[in-house]
C-alpha cells in the first residue's frame, strides 16, 4: 500500500530469492527504478536467457547450454575417477581448486528428512546406472560437511560398495584462518577424523 503496483510486485518477487529479506528487496527494488531502461532490460534478458538456454546434462547433471556439458565431453579427464557432488555450483569450486582431474556427478541435493527428501528425489538411480560399465574405480563423495551431505555420503557409500567401487570421502577441516574455538563439532570431528601423518 506504500508504493505503486508495480514496485510492490518487484519487491514481492525480489524477496523470493535466497538471502534477500523485505529490506534488501526493497533497496534493488528502489535501485532497479533509478538505472537505465536499457541496464534492467540486461538484467531481465539474462534471467530470461538462463532459464531458455540452459538446462541439464543429460550424464552428470550439471548445468549445461547442450546435450552434455563440457566436463563430459572432455576426453582428458579420468573415467575411473567420479567426484559427487550436491549442487552444479560445487563443481565450480572444485574445478577451481585445479586438484581434480575425474568425472563430476550432480545429485541435485542432500538427503533430508526434514525437508521432506528421500534418496528417491536425487540423481541417485542415475549414479548406479552409470557405475554399470565399470570404469569407475574410485568415488569420492563431496557432499557438504553438514548432517544432510554426511547422511546422504553414509547413503551412497552403502550402496556402492557392493560394486566393487572404492569410496573415498573429502577430508573436511577447519577453514584456514578459523580459530579452534568457534569451529563447531561437527567441523572439528571432521577434522580429527581426517588428519594426515605429518
Ligand atoms: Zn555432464
Amino acid at each position: 500500500m506504500y508504493y505503486a503496483a508495480p514496485v510492490a510486485v518487484l519487491i514481492e518477487e525480489l524477496t523470493k530469492l535466497p538471502s534477500i529479506g523485505p529490506k534488501s528487496a526493497q533497496r534493488l527494488a528502489f535501485y532497479l527504478l533509478k538505472v537505465s531502461p536499457e541496464s534492467a532490460k540486461n538484467l531481465a534478458d539474462a534471467i530470461i536467457n538462463v532459464k531458455d538456454k540452459v538446462g541439464f546434462c543429460k550424464i552428470c547433471f550439471n548445468i549445461t547450454e547442450e546435450d552434455t556439458c563440457e566436463m563430459c565431453l572432455d576426453f582428458e579427464r579420468d573415467d575411473s575417477l567420479l567426484c559427487i557432488v550436491e549442487e552444479p555450483q560445487d563443481i565450480v569450486a572444485l574445478e577451481k581448486t585445479c586438484s581434480f582431474k575425474g568425472r563430476y556427478h550432480v545429485l541435485g541435493g542432500a538427503i533430508s528428512p526434514i525437508d521432506g527428501i528421500g534418496p528417491e528425489d536425487l540423481k541417485i538411480h542415475e549414479l548406479l546406472n552409470r557405475l554399470k560399465d565399470g570404469k569407475v574405480q574410485e568415488i569420492v563423495v563431496a557432499t557438504n560437511p553438514n548432517i544432510e551431505g554426511e547422511a546422504t555420503a553414509m547413503y551412497i557409500a552403502k550402496l556402492v560398495k557392493p560394486f566393487g567401487i572404492r569410496v573415498t570421502r573429502i577430508a573436511s577441516g577447519l577453514p584456514v584462518g578459523g580459530d579452534l574455538e568457534y569451529a563447531d563439532e561437527v567441523t572439528l570431528s571432521k577434522a580429527l577424523e581426517g588428519r594426515r601423518e605429518m
